[in-house]
């Protein structure tokens, strides 16, 4: 059986992360954001030490550590009683986040829609980052270089992932709007998928 899933779409800074919680909070929908499953690891593992080594450069981690990480906390999730594939859609924010990433999901995910925010404002982007990495403590963002990086790599290996899918389930929202309207733009069109 494959997962029901909605996929948030969008460069670093793009407000996935904000979003991806509120829906989460809504019943029958379970947000799993791949970054914060990572964050989760100590350097006493070794994908979390490959995680520190990566992400501190603004790289992706390799595909195969990080899909099984990821196949690990949903199957925890599941065992808990926290997701229940039967009945809650998936929101994942952050993965897949290339192409092979997402050929390798491709028996896992029934991806319904995507939701990509869009900001054509790079200086916004960089200045939400840095924002978030004195607000959270993330190193990976404190770092103009690492950001720079971060977002190079985005329009390299993320973007194709979106013809991956193809456009019909890509729906396209203003992520330079305020967090209620773009949570707005999202409700109302999840309404609609069936
Ligand atoms: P994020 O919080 O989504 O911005 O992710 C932070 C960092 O975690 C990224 O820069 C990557 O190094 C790593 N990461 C998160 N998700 C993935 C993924 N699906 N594939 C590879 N690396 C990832």
């Amino acid at each position: 059986m494959k997962y029901r899933t909605i996929l948030l779409f969008g460069a670093p800074g793009a407000g996935k992360g904000t979003q991806g919680k509120i829906l989460g909070s809504i019943p029958n929908f379970f947000h799993c954001a791949c970054g914060d499953v990572f964050r989760t690891l100590t350097t006493e593992s070794k994908v979390g030490r490959i995680f520190i080594d990566y992400s501190s450069r603004g790289e992706l981690v390799p595909d195969e550590p990080t899909i099984e990480l990821w196949q690990q906390f949903i199957r925890n999730s599941t065992q808990a009683g926290r997701f229940n594939p039967g009945r809650d859609t998936l929101v994942l924010d952050g993965i897949p986040r290339n192409v092979h990433q997402a050929e390798m999901l491709m028996g896992t995910l029934d991806v319904r829609a995507i939701f990509y925010l869009r900001c054509p404002n790079m200086n916004k982007l960089v200045e939400r980052l840095q924002r978030r990495a004195l607000r959270e403590n993330r190193l990976d963002d404190a770092n103009l270089q690492i950001i720079k990086s971060r977002l190079k790599t985005y329009e390299r290996e993320t973007k194709p992932v979106l013809n991956f899918y193809g456009e019909k389930v890509v729906h396209k929202i203003d992520s330079t709007q305020t967090p209620v309207e773009v949570l707005l733009d999202i409700l109302r069109r999840i309404a609609k998928i069936d």
